[in-house]
C-alpha cells in the first residue's frame, strides 16, 4: 500500500473545485468519457507503432450508474494505467498560482479544467470520493487503485483485476449532486456531450416494450455515433446522408438549402458540415446553432468568435482541436488560428456557393429568395466575402427573372444609361404599390429590379459603392423621363404667371396627409404618360429608410416625409385644367399679377438704391414695407381666387386623389370623399 500526498500546493483544492465550478458541474462526465476514449485510442496508437500486438477488437467505453450503492462508474478497455502512470499523471498535478487562477475564471469551469489539465479531477466536482481501478496494457503490469476522499491524500493498492483497462467509480453522496445517480440524468448529458465520440459508449441496455413495460434486452445501448458524417470523405457520402444528418441533430426543421462540407487539415485540422437552413420567417432566425465539437467530443454551442458573425445563421457542426477551447472569448477572437479559421470559413462558404451557382443555376436561382439574406448579410459584414459573392450573387426583377450583377449590367446597359454615364438601377420595393410606376418604367422598355429585402436598403447603398458609374433609383422617385434623363428632354413650356396658378389650383386641393408635405412640379413628358404622378426623392426616401433601422439618424425620421406632386404638362387633362382656370379667372388673377409685378419693380428698385453700402431714408424704408405688405397682400389675393376657383372644380381634385391613390396614400376620409366624388362625376 502506498499513501501519499497529491502534488498541489493550495491547501485543498477539491472543495475549491467544488465551490468554483458549480454552473457546470454536468462537464465531469465529459472530461471522464473523454479520458477514457483517449485511452481507448492511445492503444490504436500504440499498436500502429508495433508497441501493442494485442487484439483492437471491441474497444468501448462503459458507463454505468448504481443508485442504491451512490456509484457512477466509467470503464474503458484503453491503455490502463500502471501504479507509476497514477503516480505521473494524477498525483503530481502541477499547480502553481491556483488560487488566483480559479478565482479569476471561477465562472468558467472549462478554462480552469483546460489550464491545470484538470479533466480527471472535474470528478469531485459531483463525487466525495473517487476510486480508480486500473490495469495497464503493458506486459507484467499489476493492477491497481487509488482512493482519495476529497482530501489532498490518496491511498494506493494493489488490486486484482483481469481485465484491462480503468474504471473510475464516483461515489456520490451530496444531495445536490445526487441527480447525476439518475439514468435519464445521465443518458442525456452523454447524448448531449459524448453523441459523436469516435469509440462506441455504451450505456446499459437497449429497452423494448414487452408485457406492459419496458425490459433491458441484451443488446447495448449505444449512445454514439462512432464515424459521424463529418468525419467521412465527402465523396463517400451522398445527398441523402447529408439531409439524414441535419435531421439528425436538428430535428423538425425543413430540408436545408445547400451545405458545405468543410475538411482541411493545413495549416490547421478543421472539419464539419455546414447547413443553410430555410427560414420560414425572418423572425425565426436563430443564431446559435452551430455546434463545436473538438475531436468529436462537443465542447459548446455557442461559436461567436470562431465562425464569422455573418455565418452564424447557418447550422452543422464544426469540429477542430486547433481551436482553443479553454480560453475566454475575447482570447479566442484575437486567437490567429481562430482568425484562419473563420476566415477560411468564409472562403469556403462563399466557393461553395459560387460552385452551385455554376453548375447548377436553376437550383441556385430557386433557392435564392431564400439564401438572399445570409449573402446579403455577409457582403455587408464582411469584404473579402462581399469579393467573391459580387460574382454569384443574384438580382431579380418583377418578373421573377434572376441575373448574375454582371450579366444584369450588360443587359440594362444600353436602355438605362444617363446623360451622365452612369448606369440607372431601377428597383422597386412593393410590386402592388408601385404597379403604375413599374408599368410606366417597363413600358419604356427599361427593367425593374425587386428590392423588398430586409437588408435591401443597406445593400443598395453598398451596390451603388462597388458597381462603378451606377446609380439606384426607385421607380416612383421621380417621373420616369426625370430618372433617366436623356440628352433630348423636352422643357416645360409654361409662362410664370401659367406655373403660379397651376401650382395654387393643385395644391389647395391636396388632403392633409399627416407628416406629409407636397411640391407641385412640372415635366413635359409624353402624352400618353399620367397626368399627375406623386414621387419621392430617392435621397429624402433612403434617409428615412435608414433612420427606420439605425436608432441613432432618427433626425431624418422625424422629419415630415416631402413629395412631389408632378404634373405632366403634355397632358391634354392638364392642358384643359390650365386653359379653365385661365378662361374663368385668367383676367382677375392677370391683373393682381401685373399689380404684382409693378410691386415687386418698385421693391427692387428702392433695395438697389442700397447699393455702394447706403443707408435707405426714412421715406425709402417706409415705401419699402408698404411695397413688402403690399406683395403679400396680393399674393393672398391671388391664391384666394385660385384655390376659391379650384375648390369648385372635381376634376383637379379627382386628379390629385387619383395621384395619391396611385401610391397609397389615399386613406379615411380623403378615400372616402373620393369615392363619392367619382360616383357625384359619373
Ligand atoms: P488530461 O486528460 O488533460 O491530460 P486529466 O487530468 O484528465 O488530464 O488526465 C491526466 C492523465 O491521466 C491523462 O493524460 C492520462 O495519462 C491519465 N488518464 C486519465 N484517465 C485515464 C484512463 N481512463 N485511462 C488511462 N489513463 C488515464
Amino acid at each position: 500500500m502506498q499513501k501519499g500526498s497529491i502534488g498541489v500546493t493550495t491547501e485543498n483544492i477539491f472543495p475549491v473545485i467544488k465551490k468554483f465550478l458549480y454552473s457546470d458541474h454536468e462537464i465531469f462526465l465529459r472530461e471522464l468519457v473523454s479520458n477514457a476514449v483517449d485511452a481507448t485510442q492511445k492503444l490504436k496508437t500504440l499498436a500502429s507503432h508495433g508497441e501493442f500486438n494485442g487484439s483492437l477488437d471491441g474497444l468501448k467505453v462503459n458507463v454505468a450508474v448504481d443508485k442504491e450503492k451512490g456509484t457512477l462508474t466509467v470503464s474503458d478497455n484503453g491503455i490502463g494505467m500502471t501504479a507509476d502512470d497514477i503516480d505521473k499523471y494524477i498525483n503530481q498535478i502541477a499547480f502553481s498560482g491556483a488560487e488566483e487562477f480559479l478565482n479569476k475564471y471561477k465562472d468558467n469551469a472549462n478554462a480552469i479544467i483546460g489550464h491545470f489539465g484538470l479533466g480527471f479531477y472535474s470528478a469531485f466536482m459531483v463525487a466525495k470520493k473517487v476510486e480508480i481501478r486500473s490495469l495497464s496494457y503493458k506486459e507484467g503490469a499489476k493492477a491497481v487503485s487509488w482512493v482519495c476522499d476529497g482530501s489532498p491524500e490518496y491511498e494506493m493498492n494493489e488490486i486484482d483485476k483481469a481485465e484491462r483497462g480503468t474504471d473510475i467509480i464516483l461515489y456520490i453522496e451530496d444531495e445536490d449532486d445526487k441527480e447525476f445517480l439518475e439514468k435519464s440524468r445521465i443518458e442525456t448529458l452523454l447524448r448531449k456531450y459524448c453523441k459523436f465520440l469516435p469509440v462506441p459508449v455504451v450505456f446499459g441496455k437497449e429497452q423494448e416494450w414487452k408485457d406492459g413495460k419496458y425490459v433491458d434486452t441484451d443488446r447495448d445501448n449505444v449512445i454514439n455515433n462512432v464515424a459521424p458524417l463529418w468525419a467521412r470523405k465527402p465523396s463517400e457520402l451522398k445527398d441523402e446522408d447529408y439531409l439524414k444528418f441535419y435531421h439528425d441533430i436538428l430535428p423538425g426543421q425543413d430540408d436545408p438549402l445547400f451545405w458545405i462540407h468543410l475538411n482541411v487539415d493545413f495549416p490547421f485540422t478543421l472539419t464539419g458540415i455546414l447547413y443553410f437552413p430555410k427560414i420560414r420567417n425572418n423572425f425565426e432566425i436563430n443564431k446559435n446553432r452551430i455546434q463545436l465539437y473538438c475531436n468529436q467530443v462537443f465542447v459548446t454551442d455557442s461559436v461567436e468568435g470562431v465562425v464569422p458573425e455573418f455565418l452564424m445563421l447557418l447550422q452543422g457542426i464544426i469540429d477542430s482541436p486547433d481551436i482553443p477551447l479553454n480560453v475566454s472569448r475575447s482570447y479566442l477572437q484575437s486567437d490567429s488560428n481562430v482568425k484562419k479559421i473563420a476566415s477560411y470559413i468564409t472562403k469556403k462558404v462563399a466557393s461553395r456557393l459560387e460552385e452551385i451557382a455554376k453548375n447548377d443555376p436553376a437550383n441556385f436561382e430557386e433557392k435564392w429568395n431564400d439564401i438572399k439574406l445570409f449573402i446579403e448579410y455577409g457582403m455587408l459584414t464582411d469584404e473579402k466575402f462581399c469579393e467573391s459573392a459580387m460574382k454569384f450573387a443574384l438580382v431579380g426583377d418583377t418578373e421573377g427573372k434572376f441575373f448574375k450583377l454582371e450579366d444584369y449590367r450588360k443587359l440594362i446597359e444600353s436602355a438605362q444609361t444617363d446623360k451622365d454615364g452612369n448606369v440607372v438601377y431601377l428597383y422597386a420595393t412593393d410590386k402592388e404599390q408601385q404597379y403604375s410606376y413599374i408599368k410606366a418604367a417597363t413600358d419604356k422598355g427599361y427593367s425593374v429590379l425587386m428590392m423588398n429585402g430586409q437588408l435591401d436598403v443597406h445593400f443598395i447603398g453598398m451596390l451603388e459603392q462597388k458597381i462603378e458609374k451606377s446609380r439606384f433609383v426607385r421607380v416612383d422617385s421621380d417621373v420616369i423621363d426625370n430618372i433617366i434623363p436623356s440628352a433630348d428632354k423636352k422643357e416645360v413650356d409654361l409662362t410664370p404667371l401659367q406655373r403660379e396658378m397651376l401650382t395654387t389650383v393643385f395644391k389647395s386641393q391636396i388632403p392633409s396627409i399627416e407628416k406629409s408635405e407636397f411640391f407641385i412640379s412640372f415635366e413635359a413628358v409624353s402624352e400618353d404618360a399620367q397626368p399627375v404622378v406623386i414621387t419621392q426623392s430617392e435621397y429624402m426616401r433612403r434617409m428615412k429608410d435608414m433612420a427606420a433601422l439605425q436608432p441613432g439618424m432618427s433626425f431624418y425620421g422625424e422629419l415630415p416625409d416631402s413629395y412631389n406632386l408632378t404634373l405632366n404638362t403634355n397632358h391634354p387633362v392638364v392642358k384643359r385644367i390650365l386653359d379653365a382656370a385661365q378662361a374663368a379667372v385668367g383676367d382677375k388673377v392677370g391683373a393682381i399679377d401685373n399689380d404684382l409685378t409693378a410691386v415687386n419693380a418698385a421693391i427692387k428698385s428702392i433695395n438697389n438704391s442700397k447699393e455702394g453700402g447706403k443707408e435707405l431714408d426714412e421715406e425709402q424704408k417706409r415705401q419699402l414695407s408698404d411695397n413688402e405688405a403690399r406683395a403679400v397682400e396680393l399674393r393672398k389675393q391671388q391664391a384666394d381666387i385660385l384655390t376659391e376657383y379650384a375648390n369648385g372644380q372635381p376634376a383637379v381634385k379627382q386628379l390629385v386623389d387619383i395621384a395619391l391613390l396611385g401610391n397609397g396614400m389615399l386613406k379615411g376620409e380623403a378615400l372616402s370623399n373620393f369615392l363619392q366624388r367619382s360616383i357625384a362625376l359619373l
